[in-house]
């Protein structure tokens, strides 16, 4: 290797993102919202490899689809030949894997995950190569009544979140014989209108009629609203179905508009469809997707098992928290432990475990190659931690058997150090915080020790 490529930056992939520390408590806030309200719904997490089977994807999702067309990571395993993808979406992992565990022996189960999913396609605002979702499988269940559960478990998560522009579209798209007599007099309208299609609609006109409702395309628009709709198709069951769901809605004031354009990308998908939409966020304003998947599980093998589900796009949902002003506790900890001399940090050492042990936050300095070990030098460390306090130890306080505990966020400098006898700072500080440093602080402790961010 030569000098010149040993030095050359390495840069992170095209459309894949980092997720850097300034970031994270939103993230954790996020996760932590999610995480409460699928457990409140009775959900129970479950994690699937980010590697599939290729074949998982292209029987799954329909090889006409756009995310296996064109938008899969795909690969073949060195080792031993395979053909691997990287989980585009989620819902085929979990049903594979409801499957290969019978996980429904014993009845229908309520299932989420969340976690990365990768699709090649062209990096924008609210469109990325990896991307994170959250999403929700709830497999094994026949009734209008599971669909209307998890929208409104989806409301209840936007309410929590502090979001309120968030709009829900429902469409219901009956079963596979409403769906392929549809199918016949949408062709035919098509056809007599060939002159508008696009080179995309041109291309899926016979392979996936269904999708040129769904185009952006606005010179398609007036053509396509005029298009046969699928919603007067449905036969009676699928027509009660649909009426059962929006029955349980507007009984509990969850507002919706019925939008008969709207279907999903996916094949497996029947019944009940929905989207979570808002106008905040350009073009890419779909938050979240879902609906009924009863033919799935069959697909792949199983016995006939009714299912539904969504799966939300996180960073669409972060941008919009971002955008509503969400407040949230920047990186920050309660105490900040400065030491010269050896025996000084072997104290500091055991103070911050003590302190640790009673659920503080703190950060006990360490050598490093850019700050110098000084006293001023560490004193700026604390300052730029985000410390609440800094506890001092020089050879005085060794001497003595005390810290040094001062304040750095205070509005009052005369009086903001105090001599605390070392076995009394972990009360000290553990008071202070309880008591006084809140507001600055930004999060609390409960008696656990716990720490709560404020929102
Ligand atoms: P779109 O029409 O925007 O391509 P989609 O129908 O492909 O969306 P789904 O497969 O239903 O999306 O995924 C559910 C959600 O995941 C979307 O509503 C969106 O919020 C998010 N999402 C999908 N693709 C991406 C991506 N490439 N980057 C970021 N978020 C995404
Ligand atoms: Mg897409």
């Amino acid at each position: 290797m030569s000098e010149n490529k040993k030095s050359e930056k390495i840069v992170g992939v095209k459309g894949m993102n980092d997720i850097l520390p300034a970031d994270a408590p939103l993230w954790e806030l996020f996760e932590n919202t999610v995480q409460t309200v699928l457990k409140s719904y009775g959900f129970q997490q479950i994690r699937t490899p980010i590697v599939e089977p290729t074949a998982l994807f292209a029987r799954g999702l329909g090889e006409v689809t756009d995310i296996v067309e064109k938008e899969m990571y795909s690969f073949t395993d060195s080792m031993n030949g395979d053909q691997l993808t990287l989980r585009p979406e989620s819902t085929a992992g979990v049903v594979r894997a409801a499957l290969e565990h019978n996980l429904t022996y014993d009845g229908p189960k309520r299932l989420w995950y969340q976690g990365p999913m990768f699709r090649h396609e062209r990096p924008q605002r609210g469109r990325y190569r990896q991307f994170h979702q959250v999403g929700a499988e709830a497999v094994g269940f026949t009734g209008p009544d599971i669909d209307a559960e998890l929208i409104m478990l989806c409301q209840r998560l936007w309410d929590d979140l502090g979001l309120d522009n968030i709009r829900l579209e429902l469409n219901s798209i009956g079963d596979a014989e409403e769906r392929h007599r549809h199918r016949a007099d949408l062709v035919s309208y098509f056809e007599q209108h060939r002159d508008l299609l696009d080179a995309d609609a041109q291309r899926r006109l016979y392979s996936n009629p269904l999708r040129i409702l769904d185009t952006k395309n606005p010179t398609m628009q007036e053509m396509v609203n005029a298009a046969p709709k699928l919603l007067d198709y449905l036969g009676p069951e699928s027509r009660a179905h649909f009426e059962g769901v929006q029955n349980i809605l507007r009984h509990s004031n969850i507002p919706f508009t019925i939008n008969p354009r709207l279907v999903r990308g996916m094949d497996y998908y029947n019944r009940t469809v929905f989207e979570w939409v808002t106008d905040q966020l350009g073009s890419q304003g779909t938050v979240c997707g879902g609906g009924r998947y009863d033919p799935l599980v069959e697909m792949f093998g199983g016995k006939p098992t009714p299912a539904c589900g969504f799966a939300m796009g996180v960073e669409r949902l972060l941008e919009l928290m971002k955008a509503s002003g969400e407040q949230y506790a920047p990186n920050q900890c309660d105490a900040y432990l400065v030491h010269q001399g050896e025996a000084a940090q072997l104290q500091a050492f055991v103070l911050a475990e003590r302190l640790r042990d009673a659920g503080l936050d703190v950060v006990l300095h360490c050598a490093s190659a850019n700050t110098g070990g000084s006293f001023k030098a560490q004193m700026k460390r604390a300052d730029a931690s985000g410390a609440a306090f800094a506890v001092i130890f020089g050879e005085d306080e060794v001497a003595n058997g005390t810290a040094t505990v001062k304040t750095l966020r205070s509005d009052d400098p005369a009086n903001n150090q105090q001599t605390v006898g070392f076995d009394a700072v972990v009360d000290y500080l553990v008071d202070q915080i309880v008591s006084g440093g809140e507001q600055d602080h930004g999060h609390d402790h409960d008696h656990a020790g716990h720490v709560h961010y404020k929102h």
